[in-house]
C-alpha cells in the first residue's frame, strides 16, 4: 500500500485544515496560496514520509519520484532550473510540525547554488548578492545539516570582516564574501572529510533527511515533552522558491501580528529589517526597527501587508503572526499561523474578537485556560531586574515571596516582617509557621510534599527539593554550592513559578487580577486595566454557562471568605483536624492516650467549645451555602510526639538521673501506637471507630454552632463528611452515631438541625462496593489524593522527591498522577462509584474535593463524567468557575 500513498502536496493542492498532514507551516501556506495571497510557489512533503523514514531509517518508496515531478513543475512555474549556469531556481527548505516546535532544525535557505550557479546568480543579481546567498547556504548548512560547530562559521565571518575593515556583514563586498565562501568550504572539508555537495538535488535530499531527524533531537523531545506534544507526529518539510531580501535597500524581510502578543492591545505589531533574509533577524545579527517604520521605507508595500493581515485575520477569526520578504519592493508571505500569545494577551484578544461580532462567546471562553488565569493570579519577580539565582529548586507554589530568612517555624510566627521559612522538610508541626511566613523553601521533597500541599492550599509561594541547599538548623543558616551564606534575618526572595533562590530583596509586581476578585480594586483602577476587565467578563459568561458547581477546601472563617469572595458556592471540604494543630494538638494527644474515662471526658470537654467557635465562624462565612465538614481525618503519628525523639529525651533523663513520669508513659503510648504505614493505618473513619466520644464531641459541636446561628436567624447549612471508609459497614456505624448526636442536640435544644450525612469516596474498595454505600449516604465526595495513592500504591508524601522523575523522563506519565487526574485508572473507579451511586440513590449528591479539583484538565473530566461539584483551595475557586464554564460549551 505503501506506493498508493502521496508524500508530496503542491501548497495549491493543501488547506489549513490538514495540520496533522501538512504541519502548521504547511497549512498556513496552503491556505495563503488558495485566497490568493502572495505566496512564492513550492511544495509540502508530509509528516507521514516522516514517520515512514523514521521508521525504516529510508525514504518511503517513490518519495524521490514525487519529488522529481513537483520540481519540474516549480522549474516550470518559476521559468528557471536547480543548478542552472544562468539565473538558477533556488529554494529554502524549512521544517514545520503540526504543533510550532523549538527545539527541531528550522531553516536552510539558498538551496540549489553551487560554484556555477553563483555566476549565474551574480549575472541575474549581482556579484555581492550571490556570494553572498552562497556563504549563507553553506553556513546553514553546515551547522543544521552536517551538525559543524556555528561558532567556526561566525568566527570566519568576524574574521573577514575585520580582514576587510567592515564594520557589519553588509560591509561585506564581493571579493571578500567570495574569499569567504572559499573559508567556509574549508571548514565543511576539515569538519566532516567530505567537500560541500555541488549536486543541488543531493543538497536538497540531504536537507530534508536531516529536517526529518531533527524530529528525535533531545531538545525536540523535551520540548515535546514538557508541552503533552505526542512523540509519534512526525515533521513535514516545506521546499519554496527563494524570494530575497538581500537585493538591497528596497528589499528586506520582517515579522508582525496583527495584535500584540503580549499585552493583547489591538494594532498591527513587528519588527523590519531591511536588505536582509529571515535568519538575519532570529539570529540578532542587526537590530531590526519597527514594522510602523516600514511604512516610510515602502509605503506601497506596507499598504499591502496591512491590507494581507487584516484579511488573514478576518479569515482565521484571531490573532495571526506573519512572516514575510519584500524583494525590490514587492511583497512575500513566507508563512502564517494562529499566534501565541501571552495569558493577558489570551483573554483581551478573545474578548475583542466578541466585541467585533467575530466570534461567539462560547468561541471565546474556548480561548483562554485555566492555567492562563492561574498565571495572571501570581504575583511575580519583575523581570527587569535582571537578577541571578544563587540556587534552585522545584516549583511548587508560584508566586513571587520576599521576606526575611527564618529556620523554624516559631520565629516565622514571632519575627517582624515577612520571612521565607526555609526548612529541609516540613511537617504538620510547621504549619503556624507557614501560615505566617511569605513563602516556604526546603531542600527535600517535591511537588506532592507536606509543604507543597499546605502552601499551594494556602496561595503560598512555596519552592520545594532545592538539594543543593546545606541547611543547618544549629547555626540557623544555608549555604549554597557557590559558597554564598544566608542566615537568619537576611533576605531571600524565591519564584515559586522557576523554583529559583536568590539573594536579596527582588521587586515584586503585585497581580491586579487577585486584587480584583479580593473586590480591593477601586473602580477607577478596574476601569484601568484592560486585563482585570477582561477577566472580570469572562469570568461571567462562564459562571453563566457552568453546569458544575464549584467549592472550596477551607478549614478557617478567613479562607471560607477569600473563597466567598473568589465566587465559591460552599465549602466542600473542611479539613478539621487543621483546626487541631499547633497549640491544640496537646489536645488530641490527651485524648488518644487517654487510659481512663475521666480522663478522656476531661479532653472531650475542652475540646467542645473550640470546635464550637471554629464551626459557628465557617457558617457565618458561608451563610446560607452548604458547609461539608469531614469528622478527624489525620494519620495519628501526626498528632504524637515523634517516638525517636521522645526515646532519646527520656533515655537522657534516666542517664541524668531524673526519670519524668509523664514522657515514659507517654513513650509506652506512642510505642503502642506506632505504625509503620500511618497514611495505612489508624485515620478517618477508623479513628472515629476507635476512640469512644470523638464523633461524638464533633457532631455536637457542629449541631450546637448550626442552632446557635439559626436562632439568631442565620441560614447554616451544615453536611457531614465520613472520611476513608471502605465499607457501607463503617459508614453505617458512623451514620448511627451521627444521627443518634443530633437527635440529641435536638432533643435538648429544641432545635432540629438538618445536615446531610454522606462520605469520602477514596478507597478503590468503597468505588467499587458504591452501590451499596450509596443506598445509605447523602453524598459521596471523591477523596482523590488518597483514591490516587491508594489505586497505585505511591505514597502521596514520597514518590516526587524519589522515582518520579526518573518515571517522566522515561515517559511512563506526562504529568504526576497526583496532580492531573489519571483517568484511565483511577477515573475509571471514579467514574464506576459514580454509575452505580447514582443508580442506587438517584438523589446522591457527588463532588470531588482531592487536588484534582483544582485542575484544569481533570475539571473537564469531571465534568464530563456527570459529577454535580469540584471543591478546590480558595485560590483556585476561579480558575475552576472558567473551566467548567469551558466544559459547558
Ligand atoms: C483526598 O484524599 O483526596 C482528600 C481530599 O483528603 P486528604 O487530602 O485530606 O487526605
Ligand atoms: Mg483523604
Amino acid at each position: 500500500t505503501a506506493t498508493t500513498h502521496r508524500y508530496v502536496y503542491a501548497f495549491a493542492e493543501g488547506d489549513k485544515d490538514h495540520r496533522d498532514l501538512l504541519g502548521g507551516k504547511g497549512a498556513g501556506l496552503a491556505e495563503m496560496t488558495n485566497l490568493g495571497l502572495p505566496v512564492p510557489p513550492g511544495f509540502t512533503i508530509t509528516t507521514e514520509a516522516c514517520r515512514r523514514y523514521l521508521a525504516t531509517g529510508d525514504d518511503p518508496p517513490g518519495l524521490a519520484e514525487e519529488i522529481d515531478k513537483h520540481l519540474a513543475g516549480l522549474e516550470a512555474d518559476r521559468g528557471k532550473r536547480l543548478g542552472d549556469p544562468e539565473d538558477p531556481l533556488l529554494v529554502s527548505v524549512r521544517s514545520g510540525a503540526k504543533f510550532s516546535m523549538p527545539g527541531m532544525m528550522d531553516t536552510v535557505l539558498d538551496i540549489g547554488l553551487n560554484d556555477e550557479a553563483v555566476i549565474g546568480l551574480a549575472a541575474a543579481g549581482g556579484e555581492r548578492f550571490a556570494w553572498d546567498s552562497y556563504r549563507r547556504l553553506i553556513q546553514m548548512f553546515g551547522a543544521t545539516v552536517l551538525g559543524i560547530e556555528a561558532e567556526e562559521f561566525t568566527k570566519a565571518l568576524e574574521e573577514a570582516k575585520h580582514r576587510s575593515g567592515a564594520r557589519r556583514d553588509i560591509d561585506l563586498d564581493a571579493a571578500a564574501l567570495r574569499d569567504l565562501v572559499a573559508d567556509y568550504k574549508r571548514i565543511v572539508n576539515a569538519a566532516t572529510g567530505i567537500d560541500f555537495p555541488q549536486d543541488p538535488r543531493e543538497q536538497l535530499d540531504m536537507t530534508v533527511r536531516a529536517v526529518f531527524d531533527s524530529w528525535n533531537t533531545d531538545r525536540a523531545r523535551v520540548y515535546r515533552r514538557s508541552e503533552r506534544i505526542p512523540e509519534d507526529l512526525g515533521t513535514a518539510v516545506n521546499v519554496m522558491s527563494m524570494v530575497y531580501g538581500n537585493l538591497g535597500p528596497d528589499s528586506g524581510t520582517g515579522v508582525a501580528f496583527t495584535r500584540d502578543p503580549a499585552t493583547g492591545a489591538p494594532g498591527v505589531y513587528g519588527d523590519y529589517l531591511a536588505n536582509a533574509q529571515g535568519e538575519d533577524v532570529v539570529a540578532g545579527v542587526r537590530t531590526p526597527v519597527p514594522l510602523a517604520q516600514l511604512e516610510q521605507l515602502d509605503p506601497a508595500a506596507y499598504a499591502e501587508l496591512l491590507r494581507i493581515m487584516a484579511l488573514l485575520e478576518a479569515h482565521y477569526q484571531d490573532l495571526c503572526d506573519i512572516e514575510f520578504t519584500i524583494e525590490h519592493g514587492r511583497l512575500w508571505m513566507l508563512q502564517t499561523r494562529i499566534g501565541k500569545r501571552t495569558a493577558a494577551a489570551a483573554f483581551r484578544i478573545a474578548l475583542q474578537l466578541v466585541d467585533d461580532n467575530r466570534i461567539s462567546i462560547e468561541d471565546a471562553l474556548g480561548r483562554v485556560t485555566g492555567e492562563q488565569l492561574s498565571q495572571l493570579m501570581f504575583p511575580r519577580f519583575d523581570t527587569e531586574a535582571n537578577a541571578q539565582p544563587i540556587a534552585s529548586g522545584v516549583p511548587a507554589s508560584p508566586g513571587a515571596a520576599v521576606g526575611a530568612a527564618v529556620f523554624d517555624a516559631a520565629t516565622a510566627e514571632s519575627r517582624e516582617g515577612p520571612t521565607i521559612l526555609v526548612r529541609r522538610e516540613t511537617s504538620p508541626d510547621d504549619l503556624p509557621g507557614i501560615i505566617a511566613a511569605a513563602g516556604v523553601l526546603t531542600s527535600r521533597g517535591g511537588k506532592t510534599s507536606h509543604a507543597a500541599v499546605v502552601a499551594r492550599g494556602m496561595g503560598k509561594t512555596c519552592v520545594v527539593g532545592a538539594d543543593d541547599l546545606q541547611i543547618d538548623y544549629d547555626r540557623k543558616q544555608f549555604t549554597t554550592p557557590g559558597g554564598a551564606v544566608v542566615r537568619e534575618g537576611d533576605i531571600v526572595s524565591i519564584d515559586g513559578a522557576t523554583g529559583a533562590v536568590y539573594a536579596g530583596a527582588i521587586p515584586v509586581v503585585p497581580p491586579p487580577v487577585v486584587e480584583y476578585f479580593e473586590g480591593r480594586l477601586t473602580r477607577e483602577q478596574h476601569r484601568a486595566d484592560p486585563v482585570v476587565q477582561a477577566v472580570a467578563r469572562m469570568m461571567a459568561y462562564a459562571d453563566e454557562r457552568r453546569r458544575l458547581g464549584v467549592h472550596a477546601n477551607a478549614d478557617t472563617p478567613a479562607d471560607a471568605a477569600r473563597a466567598r469572595r473568589f465566587g465559591a458556592d460552599g465549602i466542600g471540604l473542611c479539613r478539621t483536624e487543621h483546626m487541631f494543630l499547633g497549640e491544640r494538638r496537646r489536645l488530641v494527644e490527651r485524648l488518644v492516650l487517654a487510659d481512663t474515662e475521666d480522663e478522656r471526658d476531661s479532653a472531650l470537654a475542652e475540646l467542645l467549645p473550640l470546635q464550637l467557635g471554629d464551626f459557628t465562624g465557617l457558617f457565618a462565612a458561608m451563610d446560607g451555602l452548604p458547609v461539608t465538614i469531614r469528622l478527624l481525618d489525620p494519620p495519628l503519628h501526626e498528632f504524637l510526639p515523634d517516638l525517636t525523639e521522645l526515646s532519646v529525651k527520656v533515655a537522657l533523663a534516666e542517664a541524668r538521673g531524673e526519670p519524668d513520669e509523664t514522657d515514659i508513659r507517654l513513650l509506652a503510648a506512642v510505642r503502642r501506637l506506632h505504625e509503620q504505614n500511618p497514611m495505612l493505618g489508624l485515620r478517618g473513619v477508623r479513628l472515629g471507630l476507635a476512640v469512644p466520644g470523638l464523633v461524638a464531641v464533633q457532631v455536637r459541636a457542629i449541631a450546637l454552632a448550626a442552632t446557635a446561628r439559626i436562632k439568631a436567624g442565620s441560614d447554616p447549612r451544615p453536611e457531614i463528611m465520613v472520611p476513608l471508609i471502605g465499607s457501607v459497614e463503617e459508614f453505617d456505624l458512623m451514620h448511627a452515631e451521627i444521627r443518634r448526636v443530633l437527635d440529641e442536640v435536638a432533643a435538648e435544644t429544641g432545635i432540629a438541625v438538618d445536615a446531610a450525612i454522606g462520605t469520602m469516596i477514596e478507597l478503590p474498595r468503597a468505588a467499587l462496593t458504591a452501590g451499596r454505600i450509596a443506598e445509605r449516604a447523602a453524598f459521596f465526595s471523591f477523596g482523590t489524593n488518597d483514591l490516587t495513592q491508594t489505586t497505585w500504591g505511591f505514597s502521596r508524601d514520597d514518590v516526587e522527591g524519589s522515582f518520579f522523575p526518573v518515571y517522566f523522563a522515561k515517559g511512563v506519565f506526562a504529568d504526576s498522577p497526583f496532580e492531573s487526574l489519571d483517568e484511565e485508572g483511577v477515573g475509571r473507579l471514579v467514574e464506576l462509584a459514580v454509575e452505580e451511586g447514582r443508580a442506587a440513590n438517584r438523589d446522591l449528591v457527588i463532588g470531588v474535593c482531592g487536588e484534582h479539583g483544582g485542575d484544569p484538565s481533570s475539571v473537564r473530566f469531571f465534568d464530563r463524567i456527570g459529577l454535580d461539584y469540584v471543591s478546590c483551595s480558595p485560590f483556585r475557586v476561579p480558575i475552576a468557575r472558567l473551566e467548567a464554564g469551558r466544559a459547558a460549551v
